[in-house]
């Protein structure tokens, strides 16, 4: 059988995850819960020996049992424009990756919600890897440690959340919200709400749970066409979710939580990139509170699609806001380092490989 048949069980791992407790739950009594809280998210500290206001005995007794990282290595590769790509190694040798983006005085990281991802978007180097797992909470949560730590700035500092690296967030949405409520939570990150992006795919059921958890974050949608049929070429996952279905849910998310959906629209040549389809779109958007943001296609070796010349996503945009709808273009950060979408672990075949832990280290 091969090693990447055997499942990832964290809980077989020598120590357990103590970012997957939230704050209150946190070992210790009384004030000791609030000082490791202070010492993982606002110090960011890796080790409990470094915890220094606590004694001894108890430190040593917490090390015993339980880890804060959740990387056997992270590998850092800086772009020409001040993005830093992350790439981690988790403890079952599966990676995955982050981006640090510490631009205009606002220090962004974009997070991965998994390892590769099952939907299979032809446009995009993430799914072209295909399916390893889904990321635990502690996984998702420490990438932003471990960017904070190499910086050397407080988690703290770090102001702006995307859940738009590696993955699909609603299709591991239990975990995704676990490491949301902790940064979210005032003794955790302690960040607000609006500064915390999902960008989804668009699986309804996904969007009408995060709706009814109503934590305040944003939702991204990734269109990326106006019709079904265009959205079929593209996006695998178009076949089971019309757009009809999704409008309606994303629809349901503007009602409860009273914030502004954006469409993310990666154009494609001679695919989604048509002025009808410009036009197309506006109707579908029109009256919803909708921000589009137009995506120049990062290309990654062996893409089989090819990306809009700048004239053709400037004039996709024109007429967008000819017909009234509020759209930006996110010309792209990191290429030179791969830095969006799933580019690095492109790079690196061994990205999905599973190397088994030693049998003793389970307990
Ligand atoms: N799975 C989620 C989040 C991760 S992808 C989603 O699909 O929304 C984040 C965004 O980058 C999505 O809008 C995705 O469609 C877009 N994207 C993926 N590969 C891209 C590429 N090569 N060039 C431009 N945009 C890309
Ligand atoms: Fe997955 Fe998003 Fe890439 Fe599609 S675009 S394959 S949903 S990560």
């Amino acid at each position: 059988m091969a090693d990447d048949a055997r499942p990832f069980r964290p809980e077989a791992l020598p120590m357990k995850p103590i970012l997957e407790l939230t704050p209150e739950e946190l070992p210790g009594e009384g004030y000791r819960k609030a000082q490791i809280a202070h010492w993982l998210y606002a110090r960011g500290v890796r080790e409990f020996s470094e915890m220094t206001d606590l004694p001894r005995g108890l430190r040593e007794a917490l090390a015993q049992e339980w880890r804060i990282s959740e990387f056997a290595l992270v590998e850092a590769y800086p772009s020409r424009d001040g993005s830093v790509k992350y790439l981690f190694t988790l403890l079952d040798g599966k990676k995955t990756e982050a981006v640090y983006m510490p631009y205009e005085n606002r220090k962004t990281v974009c997070l991965s919600s998994m390892v590769g991802c099952p939907a299979g978007c032809t446009f995009c180097a993430t799914g072209a890897l295909g399916f390893g797992r889904n990321l635990t909470a502690a996984e998702i949560l420490d990438q932003l440690l471990a960017i904070a730590y190499h910086q050397g700035i407080s988690p703290r500092e770090i102001r702006n959340v995307v859940l738009m690296g590696m993955g699909e967030p609603l299709l591991n949405l239990t975990n995704v919200l676990k490491a949301v409520r902790t940064m979210l939570h005032p003794k955790g990150l302690a960040m607000s709400p609006r500064r915390i992006t999902l960008s989804t795919v668009g699986i309804p059921r996904g969007i009408y749970r995060l709706a009814e958890e109503d934590l305040g974050i944003r939702l991204a949608l990734s269109l990326h066409a106006p019709d079904d049929e265009t959205r079929k070429k593209i996006i695998p996952t178009a076949h089971r979710y019309p757009i009809a279905e999704i409008m309606e849910a994303v629809r349901a998310y503007y009602a409860k939580t009273k914030r502004r959906v954006t469409f993310e629209y990666t154009l494609l040549q001679g695919l989604n990139d048509h002025p009808w389809q410009a036009r197309l779109l506006s109707r579908l958007l029109k009256g919803l509170s909708a921000h589009v943001n137009l995506i120049p296609f990062n290309p990654w070796p062996g893409a089989p699609v090819k990306g809009t010349p700048k004239a053709g996503i400037l004039a996709f945009a024109e007429e967008l806001k000819r017909q009234g709808i509020p759209t930006s273009v996110r010309f792209s950060r990191g290429q030179d380092v791969g830095a969006a979408c799933g580019q690095l672990a492109l790079r690196t075949p061994q990205a999905l490989t599973f190397k088994p832990l030693p049998e003793d280290a389970g307990r």
